[in-house]
């Protein structure tokens, strides 16, 4: 029993607020002998992934368009990840990262499709400049599109794969990113729903994660445009703060743990699904502003 509970210690962690956080087993064999190619990798929730995927037997092909973090990134992770220079806005680089990772490992088990950008954009819809939204959508959704694309193409002659994205909460409820993220979010989750009706018929899997804000460097980069000077401590608390689960913050290996598990056979009768990773933020709408006086 003393064991037992010196192992679970083991995996408990302090973040940053001193708040314990529950570390899903880094070790495993979850993805014995898969080989993953993982989109916008170099850093965040990717990296995080990767990480994972590693310590779950996997081998990672690292893909991002900052070419010098990927580089470092593939060195941190060691002998079974490697960094390929992948812009995702266009489909030839996505799908030379797809005949690399063939070439180099001879199969393709899971692609994750999770490179994605914030534009700053003006909040009404009647100031929306339709330049920035054809962006965002190229890098959120047409790159998304691209990966299935290109991941079911050295999938289907197998028979098996599973596929993954990063969709968020911004892409189911409306009013808390701007339009062009918002719109790109519900995107990939619409583009699971389809793309997984069609590939279950060659035992691919679809699927989708919706995490909750983290402070990561896209959303740190943005915050910094909106709130100049003020201390990244103060806005990664004011990221954290959005989350409505007790006792907790989302971060980057919640979303890694739940891309292990839909990436391994633990998942292997899910597909269409978007996971949403979120603390319960999107099931409520709080009455907090209720007094008791108002109610009488
Ligand atoms: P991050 O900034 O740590 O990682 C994003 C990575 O994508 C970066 O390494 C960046 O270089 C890369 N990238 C950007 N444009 C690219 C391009 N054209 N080609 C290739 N790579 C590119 O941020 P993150 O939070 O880890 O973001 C990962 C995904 O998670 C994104 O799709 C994001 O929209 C999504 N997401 C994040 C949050 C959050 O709050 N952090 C919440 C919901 C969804």
């Amino acid at each position: 029993r003393t064991g037992l509970r010196k192992c679970f210690n083991s995996r408990i962690q302090l973040n940053w607020r001193g708040q314990r956080s529950f570390s899903a087993q880094t070790g495993g064999s979850k993805l014995e002998g898969k080989v993953a190619l993982i989109t916008g990798a170099a850093s965040g929730i990717g990296k995080e992934t990767a990480t994972k995927f590693i310590a779950n037997g996997a081998k990672v092909i690292i893909t991002d368009i900052q070419k010098d973090l990927g580089q470092q990134t593939a060195h941190e992770l060691g002998p079974n990840a490697t960094f390929l220079p992948c812009d995702v806005s266009k489909e030839s680089d996505i799908s030379a990262a797809v005949d690399f990772t063939i070439s180099k490992h001879g199969q393709l088990d899971i692609m994750y499709n999770n490179a994605g950008i914030a534009c700053q954009t003006p909040p009404s819809i009647v100031d929306l400049d339709l330049a920035i939204f054809d962006r965002v959508m190229s890098i959120n959704v047409r790159s998304v599109l691209a990966g299935i694309k290109h991941g079911a193409r050295v999938m289907i002659p197998r028979q098996k794969g599973v596929i993954l994205c990063t969709a968020s909460v911004t892409g189911l409820i409306g009013g808390i990113a701007q339009h062009t993220y918002s719109i790109s979010k519900s995107s990939v989750i619409g583009i699971v729903k389809s793309t997984a009706s069609e590939l279950c018929k060659h035992g691919i899997r679809v699927n989708c994660i919706s995490p909750m804000a983290i402070p990561t460097p896209f959303v740190m980069e943005e915050l910094n445009k909106y709130f100049p000077g003020v201390e990244s401590e103060k806005l990664a608390k004011m990221v954290n703060d959005f989350g409505v689960l007790k006792g907790a913050v989302c971060e980057t290996g919640d979303i890694a743990n739940a891309a292990v598990y839909l990436a391994s056979d633990d998942a292997k009768y899910v597909s269409g699904h978007n996971l949403v990773v979120d603390g319960g933020f999107t099931t409520m709408k709080s009455l907090d502003f209720l007094t008791p006086e108002q109610l009488k």
